[in-house]
């Protein structure tokens, strides 16, 4: 779908409107998690909660601008979406009723009947997912991951292991659970889990940052599956499961660094509103941020569009992630720096924003597993016409 200037003022007018709700509430759902099930009636946490629904299973447009209907479904709609949406509240958004990441999955490898049955969960009403690789020993290398799915005495399978920081896990009804079937990378599958079914169950973590995606602990013990709970049994075990996956986390970083990109604008938007008279050294140092948001900006959307058209181009999303990370983290201290001494405790917005924005580094992957998928674009040739 075609995406002009034009109709990035549209989204990002209309999701300035979302932000401010989210705003709003940020920091009670900072300091109370739980406490996001009372907001689901809010504009904005019902758009987010039809947020990468398609239109065949019933999905709503998030924006429409002349005859176009937009659903999130592109990684270039979503990085705009997503940083209006962070610079509202990241943790808040984040915490936030929806399809999430999961949806990016459920879009490339399930089967229509997967997808009519994850998509349907959010239609009803309010609805979380999640979708749980890390777990308590594995966390950057995914290929080691010790859930098992196996087949008992009765020959049905059996989902059992332990997934940690796991997103809305605790409040989720449905999500994904990477899984090996034998110890092969190959083996690795995916397993829609409803929480429902006995054999689930999870435990929110404390956390310091983005307190309101209210990070869990998983537990799944004798977990029953059953064959139409595999993602992407209809395709080769090439394309399916991890090796399947690890294409589509591409398409979901872009949506990391824009997260990142919010935080980093909400803390220089803040400063400006706060205070307005600086000094020298304060002009260049705002000016320079201002610049540094800018070109992050039209590098992510770039790396979007580039991935929308070819998945291969993942090493652009990486560069993204790694440069809004970094930015995010050096917005937020320089915020403090600028409001002054005992800014942590007199202004708790960037007090939370500091906190926020030391979680994206973990988030899809780290700096180092970035500038490792970089080092191999290069090394294998994909970067030359970059
Ligand atoms: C806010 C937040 C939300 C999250 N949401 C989810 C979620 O919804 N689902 C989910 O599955 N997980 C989620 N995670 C977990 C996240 O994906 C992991 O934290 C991340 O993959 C890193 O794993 P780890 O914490 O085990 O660190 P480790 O993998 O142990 O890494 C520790 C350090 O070692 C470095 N390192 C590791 N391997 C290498 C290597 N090969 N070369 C060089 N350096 C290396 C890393 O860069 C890092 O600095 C979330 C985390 C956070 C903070």
């Amino acid at each position: 779908m075609m995406i002009t200037r034009s109709t990035i003022a549209v989204f990002e007018r209309e999701m300035k409107q979302y932000a401010t709700e989210l705003r709003d509430i940020g920091l009670v759902i900072d300091r109370e998690p739980e406490r996001i099930a009372e907001f689901t009636h809010l504009a904005s946490l019902r758009t987010i909660n039809r947020m990468m629904i398609p239109p065949e299973y019933g999905g709503e447009p998030i924006v429409t601008v002349g005859q176009e209907r937009y659903y999130g479904l592109s990684c270039l709609e979503r990085v705009i979406a997503i940083e209006e949406l962070s610079a509202g509240d990241a943790g808040v958004f984040l915490g936030s009723p929806g399809p999430s990441m999961s949806s990016v999955i459920i879009s490339a490898l399930a089967d229509s009947q997967q997808k009519e049955r994850y998509y349907s969960h959010f239609l009803k009403g309010p609805a979380w997912s999640f979708f749980a690789l890390t777990e308590p020993e594995k966390g950057s290398d995914a290929t080691g991951i010790g859930t098992r799915i196996s087949r008992n005495k009765e020959g049905k399978l059996n989902l059992d292991g332990q997934k940690y920081y796991i997103g809305n896990g605790s409040r989720a009804s449905i999500g994904l659970v990477f899984a090996q079937t034998n110890r092969t990378p190959l083996g690795i599958q995916i397993a829609l889990v409803d929480t429902s079914v006995q054999g689930f169950s999870a435990t929110p973590l404390d956390t310091m940052g983005v307190r309101g995606v209210q990070l869990s602990h998983l537990t799944l013990d004798g977990f029953p599956l059953a064959e139409e709970d595999i993602i992407g049994r209809h395709l080769s075990p090439t394309k399916r499961g991890l090796w399947g996956a690890l294409q589509t986390f591409h398409r979901m970083r872009p949506g990391v660094a824009a997260l990142a990109l919010g935080v980093a604008r909400a803390a220089y938007d803040y400063v400006k509103e706060q205070r307005s008279v600086f000094s020298e050294r304060e002009k260049v140092e705002l000016e320079r941020l201002e610049m540094r948001l800018h070109s992050l900006r039209s590098m992510i959307r770039s790396a979007a569009a580039e991935i929308d058209a070819d998945v291969q181009k993942g090493y652009l999303a990486s560069l993204s992630k790694i440069r809004a990370g970094a930015l995010a983290e050096e917005a937020t201290e320089l915020a403090l720096d600028l409001m002054g001494p005992g800014s942590m405790i007199d202004h708790p917005l960037l007090n939370k924003w500091y906190r926020d924005a030391r979680a994206f580094e973990f988030m899809e992957g780290t700096t180092s597993i970035q500038k490792i998928n970089v080092f191999q674009a290069y090394a294998n040739g994909k970067m030359k016409h970059a």
